[in-house]
């Protein structure tokens, strides 16, 4: 999301871009679990053995993470 472009000088100054690190997933043999996994800087146990549901966080909106909920409050 730090990638996001917000189209105000000020705010793009401010923010503080999240770089990922870790291995790229092969799409050929993804990881179990998240897919995302491998380069997740907040990825717990649980990540790595089940997969997240693609399910519709608000209207229009649509992730597939176990905690997306979390960052709405
Ligand atoms: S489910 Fe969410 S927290 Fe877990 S690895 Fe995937 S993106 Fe990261």
């Amino acid at each position: 999301m730090s990638a996001v472009p917000v189209p105000d000088p000020d705010v793009t100054k401010k923010s503080k871009r999240i770089i990922l690190m870790g291995d790229i997933p092969s799409p050929v043999n993804p990881p179990i679990g998240c897919n995302f996994n491998t380069r997740c800087p907040v990825a717990t146990d649980r990540c790595y053995v089940e997969e997240p549901p693609y399910e519709e966080l608000v209207p229009g909106h649509f992730v597939a993470c176990h905690y997306a909920d979390q960052n709405l409050k």
